[in-house]
């Protein structure tokens, strides 16, 4: 029997509803496949800022590391929203990121059969199916160059840069081709290369990269069309790399094709399996504390850290198709559910995941 540590931060508004029914769902995956896992709580975000006076407390990073993974629900609400930027609940993301070194971010963003209905795109332009993955660099670019204010020539003036390396590029596009190559092995890389320095390099250092891939088709795409594409076709993609900022807009883009923002896991891993698992959605603050939130980008996430930091596909892979049984019964929360039906509760919703596992 194996014991696996997990670092968990439940955060703000619904993220320990939607913790909650996560943790359960781990503790009956252990007891079906032979497996305990021991959680350790954690305070980030607008609740430790409440206990102890800053969103980032100081042993987040090493107690974190001291785990075998970390799971994290959502941080940030409109009760922080005046706290100075730095101290803000939403910096405590970077901090976190940048503190356990989690360069490269996975969303997959799949539209289950069930959800089809949930789709604002065509069906003829989605395909047979929209099963894609967007890898997203986590801990470069715009978000993490300077920032500042300045005197211009026009008056005050604010600005933020974007920088990139070579080497900051090369590990997330093998992260990127890896992906690819256990998937449908095609990789579109998004950038901005007929604007951008940044984006210049990266492209050089992307094809580069593919010459260690050869039985993955790269194409480049620029970040206007990409996003124009997403919505046109979006079953044409398969894996889409890109830079931090133009991820963070894609990944939204493409979780809204799916239906719904309550249904997307993500990853964010460092060298080595150590990695932190969050649903791709924010704190809910509108609907925080009423037992509606969807848990399945919760339980989805924590799935995704069974697969890629404790090497436990069987596991994971239950999860997965537990998830997908209950979407095929019916049962909806209230952001799934089509207009008119009824919907469960976030624990009933959990409820019915454990109970196919
Ligand atoms: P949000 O993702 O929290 O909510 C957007 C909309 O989606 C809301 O209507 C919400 O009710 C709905 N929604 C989100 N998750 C849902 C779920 N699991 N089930 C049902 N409905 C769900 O985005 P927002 O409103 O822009 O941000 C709210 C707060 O969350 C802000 O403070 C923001 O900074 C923070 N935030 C945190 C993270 C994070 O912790 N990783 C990410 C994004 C936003």
């Amino acid at each position: 029997m194996s014991d696996y540590r997990i670092a968990v931060i439940p955060g703000d508004g619904i993220g320990p509803e939607i913790m909650d029914e996560a943790l359960r769902t781990l503790e009956k995956a252990g007891s079906v496949f032979g497996h305990s896992f021991s959680f350790t709580k954690l305070l980030m975000g607008g609740a430790a800022y409440d206990a102890v006076g800053t969103c980032f407390p100081e042993q987040t990073v090493p107690v974190c590391r001291s785990h075998d993974a970390v799971l994290l629900g959502a941080v940030g609400g409109p009760k922080w929203d005046a706290l100075p930027g730095p101290e803000r609940p939403e910096k405590a993301l970077l901090k976190i990121r940048e503190g356990l070194g989690l360069y490269a971010n996975l969303r997959p963003a799949i539209m289950h059969k069930a959800l089809a209905g949930a789709c604002p795109i065509k069906p003829e332009n989605v395909g047979d199916s929209m099963d894609l993955l967007i890898v997203r660099e986590l801990t470069g670019g715009i978000y993490f160059g300077e920032h500042g204010w300045r005197d211009g020539k026009f008056g005050p003036e604010a600005y933020d840069v974007e920088r990139y390396s070579e080497t900051e590029i090369r590990r997330i596009a093998h992260v990127a081709f890896k992906a690819a190559m256990a998937r449908k092995k095609s990789l579109v890389s998004v950038d901005k290369a007929n604007v951008l320095e940044t984006s210049r390099l990266w492209r050089r250092v992307v094809s580069e990269v593919s010459a260690e891939y050869p039985e993955v088709s790269l194409s480049h795409m620029y970040v206007d069309n990409a996003a124009m594409q997403l919505v046109y076709r979006p079953g044409q993609f398969d894996v889409i790399l890109t830079s931090n900022m133009f991820g963070d807009i894609l990944s939204d883009e493409a979780s809204m094709i799916t239906g719904s923002l309550g249904m997307l896991p993500s990853a964010s891993l460092s060298d080595g399996s150590f990695g932190l698992y969050e649903p791709s959605h924010g704190s809910a603050p509108d609907i925080a504390g009423k037992g509606i939130a969807n848990p399945i980008a919760t339980i989805l996430s924590a799935s995704m850290m069974l697969r890629y930091s404790l090497s436990l596909a069987k596991e994971a892979d239950a999860i997965d198709y537990a998830v997908e049984s209950v979407l095929n019964s019916g049962m909806r929360t209230a952001d799934i559910a089509e207009p008119g039906t009824s919907a469960i509760s976030t624990a009933a919703m959990g409820e019915a995941i454990r109970a196919r596992l």
